[in-house]
């Protein structure tokens, strides 16, 4: 990470962005990064081929400003979501990252608060942080769960206008069931956000949080293309909620802030949902192979429905990562005690990961 120049506290900053640090996950050149849960199997080359396409068709018209309603992206995505969705009901961004971001400017900001079960992702609490809001840290199991008892009397307690809640969540990979979701959006009088960043590796057999929409004026379900569909370098997030409440985003995102050029490419892309998907499986495949060898080798790895195993019963987290860095392997230490995360990457990928780790551990 880049760090914090100690010329930044004599600058006119404000108060409550003071003693903050940046999101900063290394960003490393390594045979082998697996630190941010990206997809790392490249988009199929028909694919890309029809990308470059729209894009040079977009590039004669960027003399002139884009569709800032990006219509034709959001029937795209209402078509890919399914459950009946249109247009009106689609909202999209620079990544899930600034989705979220309107979201907080919205409902969130100064005297306000937003409530998200810690562990969780790590930008929730710096996003609403860059808002003037306040974040608050609920709890959960030892083993990451969260029960809808539990789940209710903490946020009745906190009682917050925004609740975030990642399903599945990062950095645990622990599923979260439709009856805490509804449980939370009964007992909550603000906006109750479901980020399903990682829903495209969950069991097929399981109900998004789409399902809950109907009659659900306050919830929000959020989604990217940066994981599943392999596209985290053309920053495409977007989410499915009431009509009225994208009206609400409207209000604070920048006039045209997705690109004509972000535009063609997504929409491209989305014309070729299946064939970007097809890598899900494999990476399931690799996922369940870390999870079983990682328990093989005498860890501990946690239930995912995601891209990625957080494990623990590493006795020296820091001085594990730094071995697998030293073997050309990136994963990211997530700050949880004796714990660490690795995205399932390719086959091979992954068997580096696997023979890595193992040539590391030591006998037990
Ligand atoms: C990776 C991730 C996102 C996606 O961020 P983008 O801005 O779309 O790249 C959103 N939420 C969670 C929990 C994530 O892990």
């Amino acid at each position: 990470m880049d760090a914090v120049s100690p010329r930044l506290e004599d600058l006119p900053v404000r108060d409550d962005l003071r003693g903050m640090t940046p999101y900063g996950a290394p960003q490393a050149a390594l045979p082998v990064a697996l630190n941010v849960n990206e997809n790392t199997h490249p988009i199929p080359k028909d694919v890309s081929d029809d990308i470059v396409d729209a894009i040079a068709f977009a590039l004669r018209d960027v003399n002139r400003y884009p569709d800032r309603e990006f219509t034709h992206l959001r029937e795209g995505f209402a078509d890919y979501l399914g459950h009946g969705l249109t247009r009106e009901q689609i909202w999209a961004g620079n990544g899930s990252n600034e989705v979220l971001q309107h979201l907080l400017q919205a409902f969130a900001g100064p005297g306000r608060t937003v409530f998200g079960f810690a562990p969780t992702y790590s930008m929730y609490p710096l996003l609403t942080r860059g808002t003037g809001a306040q974040w608050v840290a609920g709890t959960r199991a030892h083993d990451f769960t969260i029960a809808a008892d539990d789940a209710v009397a903490q946020v009745a307690e906190a009682d917050p206008d925004v609740v975030i809640l990642c399903s599945p969540n990062n950095p645990t990979g622990t599923p979260l069931s439709l009856e805490v979701i509804d449980a939370v959006y009964a007992r909550s009088r603000g906006i109750v956000i479901v980020d399903e960043a990682y829903w495209e590796f969950a069991p097929r057999e399981q109900q998004s949080a789409l399902t809950l929409l109907p009659d659900r004026e306050r919830l929000v379900v959020s989604r990217t293309m940066s994981k599943a569909f392999a596209f985290a370098g053309a920053r495409v997030g977007y989410l499915a909620a009431d009509p009225a409440l994208i009206d609400a985003l409207r209000l604070v995102r920048l006039p045209y802030h997705l690109s004509a050029l972000t535009q063609a490419a997504a929409s491209a892309a989305l014309r070729h949902a299946p064939t970007m998907l097809a890598a899900v499986d494999e990476i399931v495949v690799q996922r369940d192979r870390i999870s079983a060898t990682l328990a093989a080798l005498g860890y501990n790895p946690y239930e995912s429905w995601t891209n990625f195993v957080l494990f623990s019963g590493v006795e020296d987290p820091a001085a594990t990562w730094q071995a697998l860095y030293d073997r050309g392997v990136l994963i990211r230490d997530v700050g949880l005690p004796g714990s660490l995360r690795v995205t399932a990457g390719t086959e091979a990928e992954t068997s580096a990961f696997l023979d890595a780790l193992a040539s590391v551990t030591p006998a037990r």
